[in-house]
């Protein structure tokens, strides 16, 4: 097997550059080079030698440095340098690439090849000494914290104090002797802390740079990152060796980074930062500002420094070209790194750039309408779950706001919580539910726990490109960044504007749109639906089979549901009806009657109201089919829990307090879940049912006679186990609907049909379907009637299992395909060859996660039902899933 791929100076060895093999990072490198731009020449070490290495028991098979060497002789071919040449040394970067860019990895060594000998060649090379020297004192200080994993601390400490002592305020300020006389200090440190001399070998320089990118894979950090991302621990990383391109060498050489469009709002404008006389991570290490890429956005940020634009205008000019070279090549948005030495441009870096909900929609639409991509292609690129960010409501334009202080829009959104200065307490707070926004001077990657449990990120420093920013953008968290006013104070758990002061735990308001702070909690409103995602919005229709209806038991929860495109009630629970404070006496009532003309004389005051319940949702739903469910819940649910409330209940239902007492009693269930529930209410209660489908049918005629539309009402029978109970309630059903259209003196058409909830009722799917007219798969009983969990007591354990592989993902958020879905797709097989073309949708709260209405797509349902604000992400989901 071949290990070592070599790209630039004219060669491309992987040919258009395959992640999987070359990581992102040496894929693109290497794309980039096939397409001739330029591209230090360099190599990459293919990911399967990740696995191999730590086979081998961390050690490099011999093949392999035979690989590398040549590797070596390619990048000293091209660059003319040799790799430990004291008179005109190779220096080179050691990069980990990932298939996705992935925190947690070592990070990049710069600079490796330096020693004691070859800097004095890089100083005559370059006629440059104290570039020579600060290029090895940076070598030194990087090489011992990424691979040695030496305390940084005491590197930065003796830099502190070499600036102190000769009272220099400024990296800058240090001549070629002070930067001669550190880097001899900073071996001592490392031999001192490591117990070995620095190394002077360039070749062991480089293996031990190999090895701890390797290395790094099964670091914690990249361990739970993975586990977040659902990432497989078998990918392994690539490694990246290539030439250094030096942008700290004067006025003409610079570093920057750039995306190709807006990555929070979506504009077609060149976006980034850079500096002039700098190296490498300067630009997102938030060390010094960055200056502005374009003459536009500076002037829109009223900011001094000159633009790239206006400073280097032609490295810039060729830069813009090579931007659209790459969008048009990759067919997105990219973002790039790039370093510009002595006036020549080099390309470091692309891949498709992390961006917002907003602008991956903005972007997409605008891609399809500029012919780069197509409608369909747009439609796959927006990720339905973030569209959650878009459809979630901002900050209130009219509210009052107490500002703090303003700091960058690193990634839109607002959010309100509690302030909380580290990553741990941030995750221990949000596990008790409430809502944190995490503050900190700047984040890293040990941070990542604690920005994926909070709401928000606010931190003091950074620029747009800083850590902080980019993974709240990915993460859909909204973030301020820089607030540079704000002086954090973490110890004493206390952070200050001025003289203000808010405390851990005082709640704040981030708007990441506006960059602004707020104190207290700001109010939000609703999102604006027209423009870009209402054109996604149709194209997605355009290809999507599945239908999309929603889960609503309310007109607003319906009207709400319409404006995001249902097509109709997927699961409208009539039990939340009676909790009303007006009716919860009559059901009370009902359920405390001795005798069956007990209940019916309360189920009839309850008629009407449900009645009238039915008519305002059918006025909404007009045309639409609604799935209406009986009555699910054991009847014990209505009754009180608090002894306080008996009394009172008592009276109200004409009972005294004893018998109130003892009926409860006697309704108390062990299991509630497995007990006197669903249509086994309707089997020892046929009145109940009756009442309700009487209410459905009057609501179905009144709404048709008025408005000359009809409802299309699907009656569904809750947890049906067997064909005999379906068949028992359709005959209560069907009468109550033929006494109403004799009474009316009309019809409306209607199906009758039963969730499948019940592993027996999916076994038997093809008997009962000779009875039921529509399933709906009930999925949150089905999972946990299949794996024998409870959904509200599996928290303590679920999370565990997830952890450790028993289940790809929590079976109660996204459908355990395997099992349940086992079940689902053989009642749906057996259901259609015992009723062809009987209607099959789904209602669990699965029918809003994209995951499993791929599921839905693969076996053919009708329907997926989601919650209101879900249904858009339900109808590109779907569209994806067609695709
Ligand atoms: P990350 O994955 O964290 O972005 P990179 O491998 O891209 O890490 O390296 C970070 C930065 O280091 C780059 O943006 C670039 O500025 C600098 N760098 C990496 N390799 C080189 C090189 N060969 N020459 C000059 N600078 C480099
Ligand atoms: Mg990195
Ligand atoms: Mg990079």
């Amino acid at each position: 097997t071949q290990y070592v791929y070599r790209f630039g100076g004219g060669v491309s060895d992987g040919g258009q550059g395959d992640k999987n093999l070359l990581g992102g990072k040496g894929a693109n490198l290497d794309g980039m080079a096939a397409i001739g731009l330029p591209v230090p020449p360099g190599f990459t070490i293919s990911t399967p030698m990740c696995a191999r290495y730590y086979d081998e028991g961390e050690r490099f098979p011999e093949d392999v440095k035979a690989e590398v060497s040549a590797g070596i002789a390619h990048i000293e071919k091209v660059t003319g340098k040799t790799f430990g040449d004291a008179a005109d040394p190779l220096l080179v970067s050691v990069r980990s690439g990932a298939r996705v860019s992935m925190p947690g990895m070592m990070d990049t060594v710069l600079n490796l090849g330096l020693n004691d000998r070859t800097v004095e060649g890089l100083a005559a090379a370059s006629g440059d000494a104290r570039f020579a020297w600060d290029s090895y004192r940076r070598f030194i200080q990087m090489y011992a914290d990424v691979v040695l994993e030496l305390d940084h601390g005491a590197f930065e400490e003796a830099l502190e104090i070499a600036k102190e002592d000769k009272g220099y305020t400024l990296d800058t300020e240090l001549t070629s002797e002070d930067l001669q006389a550190l880097v001899a200090e900073f071996k001592s440190l490392v031999e001192a802390e490591w117990g070995r001399p620095f190394p002077q070998d360039v070749h062991d320089q480089l293996w031990g740079a190999i090895g701890a990118v390797f290395g790094s894979w099964q670091s914690e950090r990249a361990k739970v990152y993975r586990r977040l991302n659902d990432i497989p621990g078998d990918w392994g990383t690539a490694v990246n060796v290539q030439a250094m391109v030096f942008g700290n060498m004067g006025e003409t050489s610079a570093t920057g980074v750039a995306f190709t469009r807006d990555p929070a709002k979506g504009d077609r404008a060149y976006y980034g930062e850079f500096l002039i006389n700098a190296q490498g991570e300067d630009v997102v290490a938030g060390i010094r500002t960055p200056q502005y890429l374009t003459k536009a956005a500076r002037e829109a940020a009223g900011a001094r420094p000159l633009s790239m634009e206006e400073a280097m205008p032609e490295v810039y000019g060729e830069l813009a070209r090579v931007f659209d070279l790459l969008e048009r090549h990759y067919r997105d948005m990219q973002d790039i790194e790039f370093t510009v030495q002595q006036g020549k441009l080099w390309m470091l870096q692309t891949r498709s750039g992390k961006r917002t909900a907003k602008a991956a929609l903005k972007i997409a639409v605008e891609m399809a309408a500029e012919g780069l991509i197509s409608e369909e292609e747009a439609v796959a690129r927006v990720d339905p779950a973030a569209l959650d960010q878009l459809l979630h409501p901002t900050l209130d334009p009219q509210a009052q706001r107490d500002v703090l202080t303003k700091g960058l829009p690193a990634s839109p959104g607002a959010a309100s919580g509690i302030v909380v200065f580290d990553s741990d307490t941030a995750e221990k707070r949000a596990g008790t539910g409430e809502d944190v926004i995490l503050v900190r001077v700047e984040t890293s990657p040990e941070d990542i726990h604690g920005m994926h449990a909070a709401k928000g990120i606010l931190t003091a420093r950074g620029g747009m490109t800083s850590h902080a920013a980019v993974v709240a953008r990915g993460m859909g968290r909204p973030c301020v960044s820089g607030a540079g006013t704000l002086a954090i104070d973490a110890k004493n758990g206390v952070m200050r504007v001025g003289a203000r002061e808010v405390k851990a735990g005082e709640v704040i308001t981030i708007d990441g749109a506006s960059g602004e702070v707020m104190l207290g909690a700001v109010p939000t409103v609703q999102p604006e639906l027209a423009g870009d995602f209402a054109t996604l919005m149709v194209w997605a229709d355009k290809v999507r089979r599945l239908k999309v209806r929603t889960n609503a038991e309310t007109p607003l929860d319906c009207r709400t549901a319409r404006e995001f495109g249902a097509e109709g009630i997927g699961l409208c629970r009539t039990e939340h009806m009676f909790f009303d404070a007006a009716r919860i006496t009559a059901v009370r009532q009902m359920i405390l009657a001795s005798d069956e003309a007990g209940r019916r004389a309360a189920l009839d005051k309850l008629l009407p109201e449900q009645r009238a319940d039915f008519t305002e949702i059918f006025e909404v739903m007009a045309g639409l089919p609604c799935t209406i469910r009986l009555l699910d819940p054991p009847l014990h649910e209505f009754l009180p829990h608090e002894e306080a409330e008996f009394a009172e209940v008592a009276a109200a239902a004409g009972l005294d307090v004893e018998t109130l007492r003892r009926r409860a009693a006697e309704l108390h269930e062990f299991n509630p879940m497995l007990g006197h529930r669903g249509c086994r209410l309707g089997v020892t209660y046929p009145e109940i049912y009756e009442m309700q489908a009487r209410a459905i049918f009057e609501a179905a005629c009144d709404v048709a006679a008025k408005s000359g539309e009809a409802p299309i009402p699907e009656i569904m029978i809750p947890l049906v186990a067997t064909r005999r109970e379906l068949e028992l309630m359709k005959a209560v059903v069907d009468k109550a609907a033929r006494a109403v259209f004799a009474e009316k003196g009309g019809e409306v058409a209607y199906l009758v049909g039963t969730m499948i909830e019940l592993p027996r009722a999916a076994l038997k799917a093809g008997e009962i379907a000779e009875v039921g007219e529509f399933f709906s798969f009930g999925t949150n009983d089905l999972t946990q009637t299949t794996l024998g969990v409870s959904r509200d007591d599996a928290g303590r354990f679920l999370t565990t299992y997830v952890e450790k592989g028993i289940f790809a993902r929590d079976p109660f958020v996204s459908i355990d395909v395997e099992g349940v879905g086992e079940l689902i797709r053989l009642a749906a097989d057996r259901g259609r060859a015992a009723r062809s073309g009987i209607k099959l949708g789904i209602c669990g709260e699965h029918g809003g996660d994209p995951a499993s209405i791929a599921f839905c797509e693969e076996v053919g349902l009708d329907y997926v039902s989601a919650s209101p604000y879900r249904v858009p992400i339900a109808r590109l989901a779907a569209a994806q899933a067609a695709l």
